[in-house]
C-alpha cells in the first residue's frame, strides 16, 4: 500500500459520455513513461483507490489520467464528477513495466491499445526516446465509437511529424467512418490485413509489441502471435510481447 499524498484537480475534460481525462497537481514524483499511479477518493468514509496509467510525460509536472466511467464502478463515477480545485489522493510510488527500458533494441515497435489502454502510449510517444530508437512505430488504437478516439489529434500530429517512421491505425468497431478501420485489432491482424495496411511484416526477430487494455484483446493477440513464434516478455524470459491488463 502506498503512502498517500494530496493532489488538486487543475483541469477536467469529458471526451464523450463516460470518457474523461483529469489533470492533477501534486508534489513531483519521478516515473518512466508508461507507468501507472494509484489514485483514490474518500467515498462513504472509505478510501477507494485504483491504478491509472499516466498520460503525461515524466517532464510534465501535472499528472494526467484518462478513464472510463464504469456505471457500477466503485471509484470512476466519483472521479468523473471531480471539478477543478477538488482534492484527490495520489499514491507516492509510481510503478509499472510497460516502459521502453524493458524493450530490447529491435527496429519495429508495435503498440496496441483498446479504449483507455491508450494512456501509457501517449506518454511514451510524447518522449524523445521511441523516435530515437525505432525505425518504425505502429500504433493500433481500438475504440467502439468515433467520438471515443480520445487524443486522436495528438496521434495525427505525430503522423505528420514522422510520416515515414510512424503509422497510426485507428480502429472503430461499432461505427463506420472515414479514415478508421471497422474491425477488431485481432481480426485485422489474423487476416493479414494489418501488416498489408502498414507495409511491414511482424517477425519475432525484428518486432516488439506492447499491448494495453482489456483482457480479450491481450489474450487473443498473444495467442495468435504465439503461433508465429512470439512469446510474452518478462525479465527472466525475454520475449517479444509486453502486456498491461486493465480488466
Ligand atoms: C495497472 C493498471 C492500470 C490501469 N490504468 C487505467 C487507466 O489508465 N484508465 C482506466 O480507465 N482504467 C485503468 N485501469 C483500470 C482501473 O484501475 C479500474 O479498474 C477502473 O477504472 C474501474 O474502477 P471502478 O472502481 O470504477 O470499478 P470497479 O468497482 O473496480 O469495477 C471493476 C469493473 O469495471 C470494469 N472495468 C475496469 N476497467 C475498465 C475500463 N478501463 N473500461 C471499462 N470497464 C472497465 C471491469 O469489468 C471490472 O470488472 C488500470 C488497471 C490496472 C491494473
Amino acid at each position: 500500500m502506498p503512502n498517500w499524498i494530496q493532489g488538486k484537480i487543475t483541469e477536467t475534460k469529458q471526451w464523450c459520455t463516460d470518457l474523461h481525462s483529469i489533470k492533477i497537481t501534486t508534489e513531483a514524483m519521478p516515473f518512466k513513461a508508461g507507468q501507472f499511479a494509484m489514485v483514490g477518493l474518500d467515498i462513504d468514509d472509505e478510501l477507494i483507490h485504483r491504478p491509472y496509467s499516466l498520460v503525461n510525460t515524466p517532464q510534465e509536472s501535472a499528472l494526467e489520467i484518462h478513464f472510463n466511467r464504469v456505471a457500477e464502478g466503485s471509484l470512476t463515477p466519483s472521479l468523473a464528477q471531480l471539478q477543478v480545485g477538488d482534492s484527490i489522493h495520489v499514491g507516492d510510488r509510481i510503478n509499472g513495466l510497460l516502459t521502453l527500458d524493458q524493450v530490447p533494441d529491435v527496429p519495429h515497435l508495435w503498440l496496441m491499445a483498446t479504449g483507455t489502454g491508450i494512456g501509457p502510449f501517449i506518454s511514451i510517444l510524447n518522449t524523445a526516446e521511441p523516435w530515437q530508437r525505432f525505425e518504425k512505430i505502429v500504433l493500433c488504437y481500438s475504440v467502439k465509437t468515433v467520438e471515443g478516439l480520445a487524443y486522436r489529434a495528438e496521434f495525427e500530429a505525430l503522423q505528420k511529424q514522422y510520416p515515414e517512421q510512424f503509422c497510426f491505425v485507428p480502429f472503430v468497431t461499432r461505427e463506420q467512418s472515414t479514415d478508421t478501420i471497422q474491425s477488431r485489432i485481432t481480426h485485422y491482424l489474423e487476416s493479414g490485413e494489418l501488416e498489408a495496411h502498414v507495409g511491414l511484416t511482424l517477425s519475432a526477430e525484428s518486432s516488439h509489441l506492447m499491448l494495453c487494455g482489456n483482457a480479450k484483446m491481450l489474450n487473443d493477440v498473444s495467442e495468435y502471435l504465439a503461433t508465429r513464434g512470439f512469446q510474452r516478455h518478462s525479465r527472466r524470459e525475454p520475449g517479444q510481447i509486453a502486456i498491461e491488463k486493465y480488466y
